[in-house]
Order: C-alpha cells, then structure tokens, then sequence
C-alpha cells in the first residue's frame, strides 16, 4: 500500500531523521521533496502545496530548529498534518435506525457490489448484526447474481426481484422484507455507469428520497488517482452523501486518493477495501493510514486483528494438549489457518514498523503456507496425530501425493519437532526457568 509514496517521504525525511544537521536550508528542501512526493502521488496540486506550507508554518511558531530533536519533531508534524489531512478521527458509521437502511452509490466497476458484500460480513461477524442484501441494479442481471454470489459467501441473505425494473419499488419491498424477517440493517445495492450521468443521478436520488437512509456511501476506486476525487465530487455536488468507501488500496495505488478526498469532498472516508476477497475490508484510521505511509507501521491494527481471531475457547484447549504432548499436526494446520484467516501476508508484514520498506520488493507469496498444507492433508488422522509413526515410506507416500519432495516433509517434520519442544518447556515452567537462565 503506497510503497512509492512511502519511500519518498522516507527519503525527503532521512535528513530530518538525525542523519545531518538541521538548518533553515534543508527544512525547506525537505519541504520541497515532501511536496514532489506529494503530487507524484497524484494528490492534487493546491492540496500538496497548502500542506507544505501548514508543515512550514507550524515548524517555525513551534521553533523546531531550536528544539532539542527538531528531526522528530519535524516528522511528527507531517505526521499530524497527514492525519488532519485525511479526516482527523475515524468517522463510523450511524447504524441506529431499525433497520438501519445504507444505500450503496458509484461508478461501474468501483467494487461496490464486492463492497457491500464485504460491509454485510464485517456487519455481521463484528457488529453481531443480521443485514439483509438488496439488489437494485436492475440494468445488469448479472449483478444480480453477483449479489448472490457474495451473499451465498458470507452467509447473508439476498432480497432481489428480477422481474422488476424499478429501483425504487424493489429497495422499498427490500426494507419491508427486512422488517418482517427480523434483519436489522439493509445495505441496498445501485447501478452504477462508467461515468456520472444524469439518468444514474435521478435514479439514485429517487432512491435516496424514497427509502432515506441513515447512511450513504460512495464507493470509488483509489487506482484511478484524481479522478476518483474529481468524481466523488460531482457526485457530492447532486447526492449529499455520508462518506466515501476507498477500494483497491491493494493494488498498485499511488495514494492520492486517499489523502485529497476528505479535503477536496469535505466527506470523510469511513471504508477501505484492500483485496478481492470478502474479508479485505478496514475501518479507515486517519491517523493509522497516515503511520503506514510514513513508514510507521501500524501495530495497532496488527493487535486488533491477531484479537479478532484469538478464540479463548480455543486456546485453552490447546494448551492441555501441549502440556500432555498431544499437539499434532491437525492443531498445526488450524493454526496455519487462523494466521491466514488475519489477511494477506504482505499486508500483515506492511503493519510491522519498519518492515514495509524492507520488504518492498520482496515477493511474498500468500501460499507460502500451501506446501505445508499440502503435506499434513497428504497424512492420515494417525500420522497427524502422532508424527512419530512417519517412516521412509511413508514420507514418500506423503511427498508423493502433496506435490513436494522428501526433503520438504522432512524439513517440516524438523520444523514440528522443535516447534512442539519449544512449546513444552514454556509450559512445564521451561519459561520461568528460561528467564532465571537469562537473569544468570
Ligand atoms: P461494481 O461494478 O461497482 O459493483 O464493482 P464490483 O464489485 O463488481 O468490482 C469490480 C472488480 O473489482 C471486481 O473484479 C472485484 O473483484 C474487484 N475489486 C473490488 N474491490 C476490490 C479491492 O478492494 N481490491 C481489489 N484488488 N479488487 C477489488
């Protein structure tokens, strides 16, 4: 996420970071880099240039030379700026009508059914919510059956009515199906264009004014830079929306977007989309945003998310099982898989401080983990649970039929055994004697 823009910043603020004297002089070429990296980033040119200038004007009221660490100082003046820029707090959303009605709005292609799909899990699985999906693009049955498609993945109903044209009528009948059915939030979907025309801007606001949602989103695709400002604009300017849902930031995003929105629209950015799966959905953080692009990570994302999958149920029946040496591959694999279930692996190394900028060109593979599924599937219940029983055949067997090679099953069954001796000496006190090792 913003890798380019990260990197300049990081480098405009290399001087500033200890590495040099501070003067008068390279604060104001630092300054000029921050603005280059800035409108590289396709963040608009007035924008970029009132943020240097607020950066300037704060470092001399502050005077920043004359601290005792102008460089953090300095940095943490971005820093904030950067927040400010993007919206200051995160907004949530109102989901206090019975039920709470959000209608979905943007162009062909943004991701908006992808999104409101995704919003409907992250409804459903963290705010213990039972939405109901409503689709309204009556122009494209094939949305239909997209809506469909997503709703099948995350479990959530799918109120649709292919036999009628009218928006209005099925997102009101949408509304009533979720009062009689018990749903408490309907995130009702809308035909989108390529571009912001008339007809979709009556049609929308006839939704709008029929159905008055407590919450309006604008979805738009952060990959098209300035653009996807210009037209949350226009839209803003016929549809007084509520916030804006950023998708895309996965890809090769040059951030833009993401900075210049709140400012230019006034409309705070309340979603982000990062990936094509179900699950890539994020409350925007300003002020977590504005760590990740200045190469801060943001650990407390990172925390949450671990939080998120940690099951206590779970982990204590896992820990009996260490202490009788019974942990066995299956608790491997669903380990492996509770990991994965965190996110994509890159965007779990990007959180770690420091490490996005290492890692930048390194190509890391989400299935890193697919070999050692492969092998532990390739094994039977016996040799899951006791690893002990895998002769040489039986390691060729596995090789074999996971696609891998002896030598893989052996470095993983290496991996386990240390693995599993690890977590027995940090049970049976290993831990408490650990640490008197360490104290001497
Ligand atoms: P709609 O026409 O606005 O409903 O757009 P769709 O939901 O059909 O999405 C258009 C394309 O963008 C699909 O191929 C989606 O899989 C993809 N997409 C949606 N959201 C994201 C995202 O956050 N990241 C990535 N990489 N792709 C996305």
């Amino acid at each position: 996420m913003f890798d380019n823009l990260s990197e300049k910043l990081d480098k405009a603020l290399h001087v500033l970071k200890g590495h040099g004297q501070i003067t008068e002089i390279n604060v104001a070429e630092t300054l000029k880099e921050v603005r280059r990296a800035l409108l590289d980033a396709d963040v608009n040119f007035k924008i970029a240039k009132d943020f240097t200038n607020k950066v300037k004007e704060k470092a001399l009221g502050q005077n920043v030379l004359t601290t005792l660490q102008p460089g953090q100082l300095m940095v943490k003046i971005v820093k904030d700026e950067l927040t400010g820029l993007m919206g200051g707090d995160a907004e949530g959303i109102d989901l206090s009508g019975n039920p709470s009605v959000i209608l979905m709005s943007g162009l062909q292609g943004s991701g908006k059914t992808t999104f409101s799909g995704k919003l409907a899990g992250f409804l459903k699985n963290k705010k213990s919510k039972t939405p109901l999906l409503v689709a309204c693009d009556v122009y494209r049955p094939a949305a239909i059956d997209q809506l469909h498609v997503v709703g099948e993945q995350i479990g959530v109903e799918v109120y649709s009515d292919r036999g009628n044209n009218d928006p209005v009528a099925i997102a009101k009948a949408g509304i009533q199906h979720a009062k009689a059915n018990g749903h408490n939030v309907v995130i009702v979907d809308t035909a989108g264009r390529l571009a912001v025309d008339e007809e979709m801007m009556v049609e929308i606001s006839n939704v709008h004014r029929a159905i008055r949602p407590q919450e309006t989103l604008f979805v738009v695709d952060a990959m098209t830079g300035q653009d996807a400002v210009n037209t949350a604009k226009a839209f803003n300017d016929r549809l007084d929306f509520d916030g804006v849902v950023l998708t895309k930031l996965d890809g090769d995003t040059r951030g833009g977007a993401a900075i210049s929105i709140k400012s230019v629209v006034h409309k705070p950015i309340k979603f982000i989309g990062t990936g094509e799966k179900m699950d890539a959905i994020d409350v925007f953080h300003p002020s977590r945003m504005a760590d990740r692009i200045l190469g801060m990570g943001d650990v407390v994302s990172l925390v949450e998310r671990a939080q998120e999958q940690y099951d206590e149920e779970e982990a204590r029946k896992l820990q009996k099982k260490i202490a009788k040496n019974q942990f066995g591959f299956d608790d491997f694999l669903s380990q492996i898989q509770q990991i994965k279930k965190m996110g994509s692996m890159k965007d779990l190394m990007g959180m770690i401080p420091g490490a996005g900028k290492m890692l930048k060109d390194v190509d890391i593979d989400d299935d890193a983990f697919k070999h050692i599924e492969a092998i532990i599937h390739s094994m039977t219940p016996e040799e899951r649970s006791v690893p002990s029983t895998l002769n040489a055949s039986r390691k060729k067997r596995i090789a074999k039929g996971s696609g891998t090679s002896v030598q893989e099953v052996n470095q993983l069954l290496k991996q386990f055994d240390q693995m599993s001796k690890m977590m027995k000496m940090m049970q049976g006190g290993g831990g408490r004697k650990m640490m008197q090792m360490m104290k001497g």
